[in-house]
């Protein structure tokens, strides 16, 4: 049957129809004064979500780029740097902090553990001189479903008074809690294809008063992802280059739809969610990856044993046309990853579960009694 694909990995994630024909709109002139309209709502709805009153710059990147533009506009080559490291996205870290020549010590966890806070609070007490520059940590490390303690980390940050807390918030934005003010958060950088249910192609980039002056004396060079060029546009209600427009139109539309929800419902559902899953595939015997007490809400990351993850994955594709996605690295063959993030809801879990109980079936595991997965599932959402 066509066109009942369903998405269920951690970006892109599924976009509603009404993003979806907000979009279906002719171009505008991206310098008209009806453009600097939707420029002016988006940039306030964007402050709502990231719960910031300073900057949140929109640029025309995938994740990636405003990861890059989180490291280029505040930090010089030769600065001293921790990165948190315990998955793929704090490898990537790792790599653009290198590629700029910063100078890069990592606390690193195995894949599959949190971050421990005390790691980076023994490195920051014993820095009386104030050399380290900045933290940079990935909040929900997507390639293995867990949450990092952000929240700790940062506040051992704080303690030390200068390094710049700087944040991979891009599956935890819109999925958990990030008060960007409350804590003081420096840095946040995030993408359009995880909880902003909108397609792949703008990042985003929250800067504090902190950051802004550490921006004066950064020396890493830099154009395209300058963030000054993007605060003085967004400050008269425009860009600084073309952006994407149609893409716009979704935000705008998307952003209602979250300010419609509240915040606290969204994380509440993204949490109801995460449980439902967790519960359902633990009935059905398979062992979940990351532990409960440090469960991204983004992402569910599960590591059959007695049955191929691979087979599973394409089984539920073939038979079902749901997409999950698989394992990378050493991960790759061993786990798979369940993505309920930005426009998904109870229904979407239930069938989840639903497909991958019958998938099991189709491949000769025994471990499962039929129907439990499902029971479980609905005994957390109902
Ligand atoms: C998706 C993702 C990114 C960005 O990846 P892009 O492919 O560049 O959009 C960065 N960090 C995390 C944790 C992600 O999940």
């Amino acid at each position: 049957m066509q066109d009942k694909h369903m998405l269920m990995i951690p970006g892109p994630t599924p976009v509603p129809e009404r993003v979806l024909l907000a979009m279906a709109k002719h171009p505008i002139g991206h310098r008209s004064g009806d453009f600097s309209q939707v420029i002016a709502e988006i940039t306030a709805d964007l402050k709502w979500l990231h719960q910031t009153t300073s900057d949140v710059l929109m640029l025309t990147v995938s994740g990636t780029g405003a990861m890059e533009a989180g490291i280029v506009n505040f930090l010089s080559p030769g600065d001293r740097v921790l990165v948190g490291n315990n998955g793929k996205f704090g490898e990537r870290w790792v790599l653009v902090s290198r590629a700029f020549g910063l100078d890069v010590e990592e606390i690193t966890a195995e894949w599959g553990k949190p971050l421990d806070p005390e790691a980076f609070r023994e490195k920051l007490e014993a820095d009386s001189q104030k050399t380290i520059k900045a933290v940079i940590i990935t909040h929900s490390e997507t390639s293995t479903g867990i949450l990092n303690d952000l929240e700790t980390i940062n506040q051992y940050v704080k303690n030390h008074g200068e390094a710049l807390i700087i944040v991979d918030a891009v599956t935890s934005l819109g999925a958990f809690n990030v008060p960007i003010d409350d804590w003081g958060l420096d840095v946040v950088a995030s993408g359009s294809q995880k909880g902003y249910m909108i397609p792949p192609g703008l990042g985003f980039v929250a800067v504090s008063q902190k950051a802004w002056k550490a921006y004066e004396t950064a020396k890493i060079p830099k154009f395209y992802l300058d963030l000054k060029a993007y605060k003085k546009a967004t400050d008269k209600n425009s860009s600084p280059f073309t952006p994407p427009v149609n893409l716009m139109y979704g935000l705008q539309a998307a952003l209602k739809m979250m300010k419609e929800e509240g915040l606290d419902a969204i994380f509440a559902r993204h949490r109801r969610l995460t449980e439902a899953t967790r519960a359902g595939v633990k009935a059905l015997g398979l062992p979940l990856y990351a532990p409960d007490e440090a469960a991204s809400t983004a992402i569910t990351a599960v590591m059959p044993t007695g049955v191929d993850a691979e087979a599973i994955r394409s089984t539920m594709k073939k038979q079902f046309d749901i997409a999950l996605a698989g394992g990378q690295d050493d991960l790759k063959g061993k786990i798979f990853r369940i993505g309920h993030l930005g426009f998904v809801g109870d229904r979407d879990i239930l069938t989840a579960i639903a497909a991958l109980e019958s998938t099991l079936q189709t491949l000769g595991y025994q471990g499962a009694t039929p129907g439990s997965g499902v029971a479980a599932a609905a005994k957390v959402l109902g």
